[in-house]
């Protein structure tokens, strides 16, 4: 017993030594970044809550021993955890073609912070924000069917989310012209 807690406890500082260095540099790069996009905060949140691995994903719960296994809620083949639930179930991979966004993402990058830093250099500030918010939908849509047992199809998930993302910057443009500053005078109002 004493043996096996001392194991756990020197593989935890091994892992936490191993990654400390680039993990602690590009989460403060990413996060930066990630407070200046135009995104609701909700998913900002999901993305800081990933980088930190603290999600309620299968896997995570296994660890935790709140879930006995750690199958994906919707292939049930593969292990579920963050990269998996977003991004390479087969389930979704399809939506992630349709939408055709050029971060050129891949399955090795299997940490979310690495995720999000190659996005981040491989896209536009819109795509990322177009990455994150749909990442966000889909970890919604997985939290649906395992707490809710309510299974949304991923299309509708993709629709959903765009149509919030939307909202969104319609009424940050809204708030823009309503400070006035810009918005060239009718003419003969003055
Ligand atoms: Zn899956």
């Amino acid at each position: 017993m004493v043996k096996s807690a001392y194991k756990l406890l020197s593989s935890l500082q091994r892992d936490t030594r191993s990654c400390e260095p680039s993990t602690a540099q590009e989460q403060k790069k990413m996060l930066s970044g990630l407070w200046k996009l135009q995104i609701l905060n909700k998913v900002k949140i999901f993305a800081w809550r990933a980088c930190q691995n603290g999600l309620p994903i299968k896997s995570n719960l296994k660890k935790r021993q709140v879930a006995l296994e750690d199958n994906c809620v919707f292939c049930g083949t593969e292990e579920e955890d963050i990269i998996h639930a977003i991004y390479q179930c087969r389930t979704i991979r399809q939506c992630w073609i349709d939408l055709g966004l050029g971060l050129q993402l891949e399955a090795r990058y299997i940490d979310f912070v690495e995720f999000v830093t190659i996005a981040q250099k491989n896209g536009s500030k819109e795509e990322v924000e177009k990455f994150l918010v749909i990442a966000w939908g889909f970890w919604y849509r997985s939290n649906k069917k395992m707490f809710d047992d309510s299974e949304v199809h991923p299309i509708a998930a993709v629709h959903q989310t765009l149509a919030l993302w939307s909202d969104l910057k319609q009424l940050k443009g809204i708030g823009k012209k309503s400070n006035g500053r810009w918005i060239a005078p009718l003419v003969g109002s003055l």
